[in-house]
């Protein structure tokens, strides 16, 4: 039995469904819980605006104000520290003297390096490494992924049956651990032994002050409001799905611009594993035994499996989707012109339904799927700039950001991934079929 275990939150702030937590639970005589919340959030860009919002981090703050309460409600301490990973995490590592490191695998190139980083200065301690917010284990179709078909519709084909037959296992909470108690008293002599220098533990007790102290108000035009954390995410499934029953109109929703329901709104909740995505498969398979399967049921979870289809994709190319020309080393647009990235960037292009949507993401944080493909096909096909700006502001603004559905969708719509040809978006025809009376832009603009 492991004698003194850390459990590294990264992308799973949830204590149900959470099987690296449970593991470690079941697992360890005495547990510790940390989470470093890196210092790239805070880096600059190489386009001058910096890697995360505050709309970002406030979500990110709420999450883990949200995770600590729950954990400790467990008697299960989360440590939030703040700065390099690396350092943070070897600090804690040493002082504590930690036998095992339980974690969630994390493919993203950043996320992989730190973790080998880890295994490489700690030899002597045994890393636990579970399944992250994957439909699919990575570990199990990591052999196939090499295989990766590099169309949607075929990988569909393929990895449906495997999807939809699968038995979805949650793990549930499980309270009262009482292990804890002499690690508590440990870790606080640990911390008193720390100085205030530079190299040294960088505690974060402050992150409700830090919330208030954003500059960034609730917009009053805003239709859905994000606050982070599992609680309101595990309400938000039971709202979409059981209460409003809105799962039952996604297909004929989904392309809408505003409004709290026309889609599901998820996709926050799941970038940090605040939910995990097997529970909210879970949820719609429930629904559709216990109300309706429907369409927009499918639907819903055919969307679900293109977020898994960029996952393995970039589990396929790795580092080469960031690449300008892409893994296939395919012609693009490479402009960066000051002038015409920032008249899009802050919604002046005169082009009313994309500034109305790039307004409304400045403004909340959010923008809808077909905003966003409209949005992004506009610099790159129509301003003919580098689709890597369009990716690197989104991962600066997006609420819900995830670098394999944001990255890779923009990929994709400059033609890099997936078919050859690029997704080129007709504004004007865009515009006049999802926003007919122009009630999206007249409210943004
Ligand atoms: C250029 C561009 C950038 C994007 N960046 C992100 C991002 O950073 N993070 C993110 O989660 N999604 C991203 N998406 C996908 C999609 O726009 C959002 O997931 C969706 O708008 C979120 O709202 P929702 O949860 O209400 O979606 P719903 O329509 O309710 O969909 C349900 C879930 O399916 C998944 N999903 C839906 N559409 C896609 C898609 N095209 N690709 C991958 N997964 C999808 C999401 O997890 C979503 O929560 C991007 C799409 C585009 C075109």
């Amino acid at each position: 039995m492991p004698d003194k275990s850390l459990i590294w939150f990264r992308k799973n702030l949830r204590v149900f469904d959470n099987k690296c937590l449970s593991k470690a639970l079941t697992e360890s005589q005495e547990v510790i819980a940390i989470y470093v919340i890196d210092e790239r959030l805070f880096e600059m860009t190489p386009y001058g605006f910096k890697r995360a919002s505050e709309f970002r981090l406030k979500f990110l703050y709420e999450s883990l104000i949200n995770l600590k309460n729950n954990l400790a409600m467990m008697n299960l301490e989360l440590i939030i520290l703040e700065g390099n990973s690396f350092q943070q995490i070897s600090k804690i590592m040493n002082g504590l003297k930690i036998t095992d490191v339980y974690y969630e695998k994390d493919i993203a190139f950043e996320e992989r390096q730190l973790e080998k980083q880890l295994k490489r200065n700690f030899r002597d301690v045994k890393f636990h490494k579970h399944n992250a917010n994957y439909i699919f284990d990575y570990e199990v179709v990591k052999s196939r992924v090499k295989k990766l078909p590099d169309t949607f519709t075929k990988f569909r084909k393929d990895y449906e049956k495997l999807y939809l037959s699968a038995e979805k296992k949650l793990y549930p909470v499980q309270y009262e651990y009482t292990g804890q108690i002499d690690f508590k008293k440990e870790f606080t002599a640990f911390q008193k032994s720390q100085t205030n220098s530079e190299s040294n533990l960088k505690i974060v007790q402050d992150l409700a002050e830090r919330v208030d102290r954003f500059s960034i108000q609730a917009d009053s035009r805003a239709t859905f409001v994000y606050q982070g954390g599992e609680n309101v995410g595990l309400d938000r499934i039971k709202q979409y799905i059981w209460e409003q029953k809105s799962i039952k109109r996604y297909k004929k929703t989904r392309n809408e611009l505003m409004g709290r329901n026309f889609s599901s709104r998820f996709s926050a909740w799941l970038s940090l594993g605040c939910i995990s995505v097997n529970h909210v498969i879970y949820e719609i398979e429930k629904f559709e035994k216990q109300e309706l399967e429907n369409d927009s049921t499918y639907w819903l979870k055919f969307e679900l499996l293109w977020r898994e289809y960029f996952r393995l994709l970039y589990g396929k190319y790795k580092i080469d989707i960031f690449k300008l020309k892409g893994p296939h080393d395919r012609d693009t647009h490479s402009g960066l012109d000051t002038e015409l990235c920032n008249k899009w960037m802050t919604g002046k292009t005169g082009e009313a339904f994309i500034d109305a949507n790039m307004i409304s993401l400045n403004h909340t944080g959010y923008m809808s799927n077909r905003g966003r493909q409209n949005v992004v096909s506009y610099l790159i096909h129509d301003f003919k700039q580098d689709w890597r700006f369009a990716a690197s502001y989104f991962e600066h603004m997006l609420i819900d950001h995830d670098v394999f559905s944001n990255w890779l969708n923009c990929s994709y719509i400059a033609g890099l991934v997936g078919t050859e040809k690029p997704h080129v978006f007709n504004i004007q025809k865009q515009a006049e079929t999802y926003d007919p009376k122009r009630k999206f832009q007249k409210h943004w603009l």
